[in-house]
C-alpha cells in the first residue's frame, strides 16, 4: 500500500514514511493511492476480534510496511490504557446509539488515535535510529492527548504551546501536571493564533526544522485519520451483533473534518453504513459547505468562543481528503480549488452537492448553546445519562436524521468532566470527580511561561530537543 498526494507532486510512499510529516512537499494531504476494500466474509470474521485485534487487522491494510507481529504489539499496548472494550456502545432511546470514544487518558475521542501513534512513532524513529521534537499549538483537547501519547518515549519530545490563561482549569491540569523530561509546556502571552502563527514560522524556517528534528501530529496527520476507521468497524460490528449485517447511519461531531473523514474512508471501504451526518456548531463552515457546496472559511473575528470548544474551527483542513476523491481523484482540480480560495476567499462546487448525500451519504446540521442545553437536558431525563456538550451537538442532528429501521449511532467525543460549567447550566448537576481526576487537578504544574517571541521559543528548543 502506497500513499499519494491529493495535489499530486508526492512519490507514492508507503504508511512510515507519511508519519513525521504534517503536510505533503507540494502542499497536499497524504491519502492511500488506492483505497483497500473489506468484503463480507471478512466483517463477519473480525466479529470475533478484540478491539486491538480489530485495530491490527484494519490499520494492517494500510500499514503494509510493518510487520503484522509488530503492528499486534503497538495495538496492544496502544489501547491498553483503556478500560473494558475500549469502546462501549450505549443505548439512548429513539433509536440512537452513543459510541464511546473518550475513555482513554485525556476522556476525549483525540486519544484514541493519539495513543496508536505514539507507539508507531516510537518504532519507526527506533527502526530509522533517529529523533523527533514535535511542535505544536493546543487551545485544549489535541495538545493533552499529544502528551500523554507521547510521554516516557525515549525518541520524541513534544513543545506544546497554548495561550496563557485561556484553557480551563481542567484542561491546564491535563497538560501541566505531567512531569515527564519529554514533554515541555509553555505557556505563551497571547491567543490560540498567536501559538499557531509561532508553531508555523518555526517550522516554515526549513533549516531551523532539519536542525532541531522537528514534526508535527495535528490533524491532518495521515495515521490519525487511518486509525480512526478502526471505531467505524467496531461500532458496525457491535450495533448488528443481534440483528446481523445491515445498514447503519452515523452522526459525527466536528471540527476540522478529521474524525469524519475517516467515516468517509470506512464507508468507502465497503463498511455498510448509510449516512454519515456531520455535526457543527456555530461554527458551521462545514454545515454551509455540505448544504450549499460553497466552501468559505472564516477569519479568527468570525469564529465564536462556543460551548463545544474543540469544534470551534474558522476553517477544516481535511476537507480536502473529500474533495480530492469528489473530483474523481484529480490533483489539478484540488490545485485549482484551493487557488481559488486564496484568489477569491471560497470555491464552488454548488454543481456537485447533490452527490454529497447520493453518492457519499453526507448530510450535515448545526447545533446552538440552546441546543446544546437542551439535548443535555432532555437527554438526562429520559436516561439519566449525563452528555458532554460536544456530543450533544451530535445528538441534537442526529435526531433530524432518525430513520425507522437504521441504527443511528452518534460518536461520543468527551467525557462531560471536561465541561463541567455547562452542565451545571443544563442541568445544575455538580460532576463527582474520580479519585484520580481529583488528584491531577490538585497535581503540581510544570509550565514554561514565555512573550510571543520567536527568539525566546528558537532558544528553548536549542537548549531542550532531542538530538
Ligand atoms: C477534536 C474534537 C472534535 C472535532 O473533531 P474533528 O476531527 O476536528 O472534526 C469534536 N469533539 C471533541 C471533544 C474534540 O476534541
Amino acid at each position: 500500500m502506497q500513499f499519494i498526494s491529493t495535489r499530486g507532486g508526492m512519490q507514492p510512499q508507503p504508511f512510515s514514511e507519511t508519519l513525521l510529516e504534517g503536510l505533503a512537499p507540494d502542499g497536499g494531504l497524504a491519502v492511500p493511492a488506492e483505497m483497500p476494500t473489506v468484503d463480507t466474509e471478512t466483517l463477519e470474521r473480525w466479529r470475533a476480534l478484540t478491539y486491538p485485534q480489530l485495530a491490527t487487522e484494519v490499520l494492517g491494510l494500510f500499514a503494509t510496511d510493518i510487520p503484522r507481529e509488530d503492528l499486534a504489539r503497538m495495538t496492544e499496548a496502544a489501547y491498553a490504557p483503556f478500560p473494558g472494550d475500549v469502546v462501549p456502545l450505549r443505548s439512548i432511546g429513539d433509536g440512537l446509539t452513543l459510541v464511546g470514544l473518550s475513555e482513554g487518558p485525556t476522556l476525549a475521542f483525540k486519544d484514541m488515535a493519539m495513543q496508536f501513534l505514539g507507539q508507531v512513532l516510537e518504532y519507526a524513529l527506533e527502526r530509522k535510529g533517529s529523533v523527533l521534537n514535535i511542535l505544536g499549538a493546543t487551545s485544549g483537547d489535541t495538545g493533552s492527548a499529544a502528551e500523554h501519547a507521547l510521554r516516557g518515549k525515549d525518541r520524541v519530545s513534544v513543545f506544546m504551546l497554548s495561550p496563557q490563561g485561556r484553557m480551563s482549569a481542567f484542561q491546564r491540569a491535563q497538560m501541566f501536571s505531567l512531569d515527564d523530561d519529554n514533554v515541555h509546556n509553555i505557556a505563551i502571552e497571547g491567543v490560540f493564533d498567536d501559538c499557531q502563527n509561532l508553531v508555523k514560522r518555526l517550522a516554515g524556517d526549513l533549516d531551523f526544522k532539519r536542525a532541531q528534528n522537528l514534526g508535527a501530529v495535528n490533524s491532518i496527520n495521515l495515521a490519525r485519520i487511518i486509525a480512526q476507521i478502526v471505531y467505524y468497524f467496531w461500532a458496525w460490528l457491535r450495533a448488528t451483533d443481534a440483528e446481523g449485517p445491515t445498514e447503519v447511519s452515523f452522526t459525527v461531531p466536528s471540527g476540522n473534518f478529521g474524525n469524519i473523514c475517516s467515516g468517509f474512508f470506512a464507508k468507502q471501504m465497503g463498511l455498510p453504513i448509510r449516512r454519515l451526518v456531520l455535526a457543527a456548531n456555530e461554527n458551521n463552515v462545514l454545515d454551509e459547505f455540505f448544504r450549499t457546496g460553497v466552501y468559505r472559511p472564516r477569519n479568527a473575528a468570525q469564529t465564536l468562543a462556543t460551548s463545544s470548544p474543540s469544534m470551534d474551527i474558522s476553517k477544516a483542513s481535511n476537507l480536502e481528503r473529500f474533495i480530492f476523491e469528489l473530483v474523481g481523484r484529480d490533483p489539478e482540480r484540488v490545485v485549482e480549488a484551493w487557488r481559488d480560495l486564496d484568489e477569491q476567499g471560497y470555491f464552488d462546487f454548488a454543481g456537485d452537492q447533490p452527490r454529497f448525500a447520493l453518492e457519499y451519504g453526507i448530510v450535515s446540521g448545526t447545533s446552538t448553546h440552546a441546543d446544546r442545553l437542551e439535548t443535555i437536558r432532555s437527554v438526562y431525563a429520559s436516561t439519566e445519562e449525563i452528555i458532554d456538550p460536544h456530543t450533544a451537538d451530535g445528538v441534537k442532528v442526529a435526531r433530524q436524521y432518525v430513520e425507522e429501521g437504521v441504527p443511528m449511532l452518534v460518536l461520543e467525543t468527551a467525557k462531560p468532566h471536561k465541561f463541567a460549567e455547562t452542565i451545571n447550566e443544563a442541568i445544575g448537576v455538580e460532576l463527582d470527580y474520580s479519585k484520580e481526576l481529583r488528584e491531577m487537578l490538585g497535581a503540581p504544574q510544570h509550565v514554561t511561561e514565555m512573550a510571543d517571541d520567536e527568539h525566546a521559543l528558537r532558544a528553548f528548543i536549542e537548549a531542550n530537543a532531542l538530538r
